[in-house]
């Protein structure tokens, strides 16, 4: 693809990431042991129901969040969110209470000050208003199959080892403690949306961005970075001990130049990519860009970074 210089209204990275024994979400757990989170399925090539693995969509999108926290020079971002407080904006708004009486001024003193509270969105209880999060993420689904094992692990004090075999699984046997564990090898879909035309947009107001120029760009690519670390570098739960072998990531970057919401065919179907690209042929203003690998993966994604978050016009005025 040649570099892209033109607007962007929406971009979605459909793909299938392989991560091999991660543990990045789990159920919780029952006694000693670890359950990882389960879903049911349809398996669009068979046509029958399965059991997989999931990576709920709440987990992906708080990767994405961290990550912009990280690369942001923290000079944008709202009281809470530079401390990656996770009521956002509302605990700015409970603070000052008298200073944010009417919803379109709370959303627009949002995305005017904060990085994160304008791309990934908030809630705030008073006056009631939310900002629609303009990045959005499926579950990560475990293309059947997907192998899992829960191992044991004990944990022993210095010099303690083996004295106390005779302890109960998972009682504190004074110095030992036995505990199971999971980890899971597996192709994951991946489905996210990105809606770069909504970045600014106050929507209480529906019809006014609250500020253009230089500071939508940034934020753009600002989100744009993030998408491309994160599957360099995903982070979830028990990565201390688990941390996950990133192996591969391959799909297609699929993104639209006028406003056209993009197609999310998913990849949990083998022939999702041909049919993207059909679907891209049959409507005008759909690019697809496909990747094959995390280093490939992120050069593409890096060509539509010199391009302009699409503003719509309102007419009026
Ligand atoms: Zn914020």
């Amino acid at each position: 693809m040649s570099e892209e210089k033109g607007k962007v209204f929406e971009i979605a990275i459909l793909g299938r990431a392989l991560w091999e024994l991660h543990s990045l979400n789990n159920e919780g757990n029952v006694g000693n042991v670890v359950e990882p989170r389960s879903v049911k399925i349809i398996d669009p090539n068979t046509g029958k129901a399965v059991t997989t693995d999931g990576i709920s969509g709440e987990m992906l999108k708080h990767i994405h969040a961290e990550l912009m926290w990280l690369l942001d020079d923290k000079s944008h971002l709202c009281e809470a969110c530079r401390t990656l407080h996770p009521e956002r904006f509302n605990y700015v708004v409970s603070k000052n209470r008298n200073k944010f009486e009417s919803p379109a001024y709370v959303i627009g003193e949002a995305v005017k000050t904060c990085d994160i509270c304008d791309v990934h969105g908030f809630m705030v209880e008073k006056p009631t208003v939310s900002r629609k999060s303009t990045v959005e993420f499926g579950w990560a689904l475990g293309i059947p199959e997907v192998y899992r094992d829960i191992h044991l692990h004990a944990r022993h004090a210095l010099g303690e080892k083996g004295k106390r075999q005779e302890s109960e699984e998972g009682r504190e046997g004074g110095t030992q403690m036995i505990y199971h564990r999971p980890t899971r090898t597996g192709r994951y879909a991946i489905v996210t949306v990105f809606q770069p035309w909504r970045i600014g947009l106050n929507e209480a107001k529906q019809d006014v961005y609250t500020y253009d120029g230089k500071r939508r760009k940034e934020r753009y690519q600002l989100a744009l970075k993030a998408y491309q670390l994160m599957f360099t570098r995903p982070e979830g739960a028990m990565t201390t001990t688990r941390l996950p072998h990133v192996v591969d990531f391959e799909g297609v970057i699929v993104y639209s130049t006028k406003p056209m919401p993009v197609p999310i065919i998913s990849p949990l179907k083998d022939n999702y990519i041909s049919e993207i690209e059909k679907i891209a042929n049959a409507l005008d203003s759909i690019q697809v860009v496909k990747f094959k690998g995390v280093a490939d993966f992120v050069e593409k994604l890096r060509t539509l970074m010199s391009a302009e978050p699409y503003q719509m016009e309102f007419g009026g005025e």
